[in-house]
């Protein structure tokens, strides 16, 4: 017999079915039994007697036939409620031990260790089912959006040389070249812009990125997930239509209980936006208390370098007087460029960020196309000739022939969390990193063997506390 959906099983009525999934419960009436059955389509009550002895969330198989309920015993807030099934057979497949944590309440109230070391099940729950869905929907939904808009999605290497976002890189040892290693990119910007200069015109990926840098609730620990896009021939303002229009049809269709505050989004300058607001994200929703309401909003005209003190961490070199606020490919205002010699904290970038309820879901910016600006750039955030060295390839392919170009990379986990309103990116991803940054359920890092260390030339030495 073939398997049908707890979702079907309402059009079956009075048919001999064969259901799949977990006990999602179980009520044991003496004489009768009664099993909610779960599988990925919903819940249905099933209902028999002198049944093998099965355990909650094990899983088993159902044969039965679909029965409607008397009226008064149709349950409303199930979409299956109007019928059960009447077992004629049950069989254990797989038992369950009991749980060791509760996965019928929303999960905010246990400990984060506790809901990722068990992963598997924490994403038994209902909420952490939705979002991951939910996220999959988005994801399809971008993809289709761009590829119907002549966009190229392109994979770009994970093992690769530094891509400084402004945070430090996690490398790995090199076995064929010893002594050498591969740094995770922060993100794909360079290959991005390489792409540009390649002629595809139009690029986009679900990148992920790797940044090793402190968590925070909207940040998880090592990686997270970016849209990166990027277009040759535009200007500013055509990036950020884009980004809008992609944004708010995404809302209207798999948000749809979600409103925008305003639309088109809020467009505010950096100073402006910093005095009024006292930050560069401001959540301008109007009623703070609507889960459903987004405030959108672009901060825009941001100074292209911010003053950095010795102790700044910055590209590993922490000397240089200026970071840049962005990135080091951002381009300059074509107004201010000649402040790059005279004064450089007045010039203003070409960037944009994209701001949603408080939250920086995204930048990107129009970037130099130019090697000497470049250069120039470079000089002014305090480069050594050896760091220049590392970028070489990118002023190389500039001389072959480089579109204008420029893009944006809105986070997907970010924007995810700020829709559904939940207090950390983590709630958006299937297995993210501890706070303390050890991996979900498999629980990186981990020693490796002396076997391995040797084959790679690396000694460990532990660090004096
Ligand atoms: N690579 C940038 C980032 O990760 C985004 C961009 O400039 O497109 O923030």
């Amino acid at each position: 017999m073939e398997r049908t959906l707890v979702k079907d099983t309402v059009s079956k009525v009075d048919q001999e079915i064969l259901l799949k999934g977990w006990v999602a419960s179980i009520r044991d009436h003496g004489k009768i039994t009664f099993i909610d059955l779960r599988d990925r389509s919903g819940i249905v009550q099933c209902v028999g007697q002198n049944l093998p002895k099965v355990t909650p969330e094990s899983v088993i198989e159902i044969k039965g036939k679909v029965a409607k309920r008397p009226g008064k015993l149709v349950n409303k807030d199930l979409e299956t409620g109007e019928i059960e099934l009447q077992i004629n057979e049950l069989k254990v497949i797989s038992l369950s031990k009991e749980l060791p944590l509760p996965i019928d309440t929303d999960g905010y109230e246990i400990g984060e260790e506790t809901r990722l070391k068990y992963r598997y099940l924490d994403i038994r729950r209902p909420r952490m089912t939705r979002n991951l869905r939910v996220r999959s929907k988005a994801a399809m939904f971008i993809r289709n959006w761009l590829i119907e808009r002549d966009f190229v999605e392109v994979e770009t290497p994970i093992l690769t040389k530094t891509t400084p976002e402004g945070a430090r890189d996690f490398l790995v040892p090199s076995r064929l070249q010893l002594g050498k290693f591969y740094a995770l990119p922060q993100s794909p910007q360079q290959y991005k812009q390489l792409l540009m200069v390649a002629g595809l015109e139009r690029y986009f990926q679900i990148a992920r990125c790797f940044r090793d840098e402190d968590p925070r609730a909207d940040r998880a620990y090592g990686e997270f997930t970016q849209l990166d896009l990027e277009m040759s021939f535009v200007e500013q303002e055509d990036i950020l239509q884009l980004a809008e229009s992609l944004f708010i049809e995404l809302v209207e269709k798999i948000f749809s209980d979600k409103h925008i505050t305003q639309k088109p989004w809020p467009r505010l300058s950096h100073k402006e936006v910093v005095e009024k607001y006292g930050t560069d994200k401001p959540d301008l929703r109007k009623d703070k208390n609507d889960p459903n309401e987004l405030a959108f909003a672009w901060t825009l005209d941001f100074p292209l370098f911010t003053e950095q003190s010795d102790k700044d961490f910055f590209y590993g070199s922490g000397k240089a007087k200026f970071a840049p606020s962005h990135h080091m490919f951002t381009a300059p205002h074509p107004d201010d460029v000649s402040l790059l010699d005279s004064d450089p904290t007045k010039v203003r970038g070409l960037q944009h960020d994209m701001v949603l309820n408080g939250f920086e879901v995204g930048g990107g910016s129009i970037r130099i196309h130019d090697a000497g600006v470049q250069q120039k750039v470079f000089d002014l955030i305090g480069f050594s000739e050896e760091q220049k060295h590392q970028f070489e390839h990118m002023l190389t392919a500039f001389t072959y022939g480089v579109p204008p170009h420029g893009g944006i990379a809105p986070g997907i986990d970010r924007f995810i969390m700020t829709v559904l309103g939940e207090p950390s990116v983590r709630e958006a991803m299937a297995f993210p990193a501890t706070a303390g940054g050890a991996t979900a359920v498999v629980n990186a890092p981990s020693e490796a063997t002396e076997e391995q260390l040797e084959e790679l030339g690396i000694k460990i030495t532990k660090k004096e506390k």
